[in-house]
């Protein structure tokens, strides 16, 4: 699922642009019909919308919650794709400068990184400052439901400065968005105290904000890199854990190949199970919220609460 990443030297505004790149603006420009209502304010939908761009899913997600009706958010990371080693196209370029506001987080997605700092245009916001990321260099914040409510109250903060005129509303959604993951973290804590076991097996070191918070332990087969292959010593490690522990599942997620997980799941005998980092969203019909409590009844069944 990873694209390739390919050394990016884009053309600046001067060049004359690609058909590719006229026509999506094109389509942009079709697809927002409306424009100022009679006080006005910004009409749902419309051409005057603040246009928001993310850098992958969760922040899409609180980003909605918090614009509401009032704020086009559209996210840079191509849904299924894994966002690690997101590479951008001069049409994603485009779009990050066209854009109102760009929400995304800095140390995460390496092209991002590099074309911001030849980038004018938006209001950035990195919520890497807020996310109160440690210094382990993981940047998978977004599975502490109360880190991600951080990181809400700051993006209400950017929509309000760029949006004056919807501040009230952006500052309601965030309290709105913090109740919900409240009520998410006490379920996480009140379910998980219970658990017969506490150490996780996962495929991917990305857990370390959820198990960190719940008072849990993480193995990684592989590390913070999802691409990583695990070396012999390490898979004689984890097979000592899973023994020793009495581990009962390795998981795998939904982005990543689950092939190097599933050779050393039958070879300890062990099962398999999805555990999902929420790195992106695959189907429409569910969310973050929807996603973190399928994540707990995983996580309950594997370790006995
Ligand atoms: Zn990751």
């Amino acid at each position: 699922m990873h694209m390739r990443m390919v050394p990016m030297q884009f053309p600046r505004r001067s060049v004359v642009l690609p058909v590719a790149v006229g026509s999506a603006l094109a389509l942009a420009a079709c697809a927002a019909p409306g424009g100022m209502d009679d006080d006005g304010g910004r009409v749902p939908g419309g051409t005057d919308a603040l246009q928001v761009l993310t850098s992958f899913y969760p922040l899409q997600y609180v980003t909605e919650r918090i614009g509401g009706p009032d704020v086009s958010v559209t996210n840079l990371t191509p849904r299924g794709a894994e966002p690690h080693d997101l590479e951008l196209s001069p049409v994603d370029i485009l779009s990050i400068e066209s854009s109102d506001v760009f929400v995304y987080l800095s140390g995460f997605q390496p092209a991002i990184d590099d074309a911001l700092a030849q980038t004018e245009g938006p209001r950035v916001l990195d919520v890497a400052g807020t996310a109160d990321l440690q210094e382990d260099g993981d940047p998978h914040f977004w599975l502490d439901p109360i880190r991600l409510a951080a990181v809400g109250d700051t993006i209400a903060a950017t929509l309000a400065e760029a949006d004056p005129q919807n501040a009230p509303p952006f500052i309601a959604n965030a309290a709105e968005l913090r109740g919900d993951l409240t009520d998410l973290d006490e379920e996480f804590s009140t379910t998980l105290a219970t658990c017969e076991r506490d150490v996780v097996v996962v495929s991917h070191e990305a857990f370390g904000y959820l198990t960190g918070r719940y008072d849990l332990e993480q193995v990684g087969i592989s590390g913070l890199d999802p691409e990583s292959e695990p070396s012999p010593a390490r898979l004689a490690e984890i097979r000592d854990i899973v023994e020793r522990e009495g581990v009962t599942t390795i998981f795998t997620e939904t982005l990543v190949s689950p092939k190097v997980a599933e050779v050393i799941a039958a070879d300890l005998g062990v099962d398999v199970a999805p555990l999902d980092p929420i790195e992106g969203l695959v189907d429409d019909s569910t969310d973050y919220l929807a996603v973190m409590r399928a994540n707990l009844e995983a996580l309950t069944a594997s370790l006995g609460c």
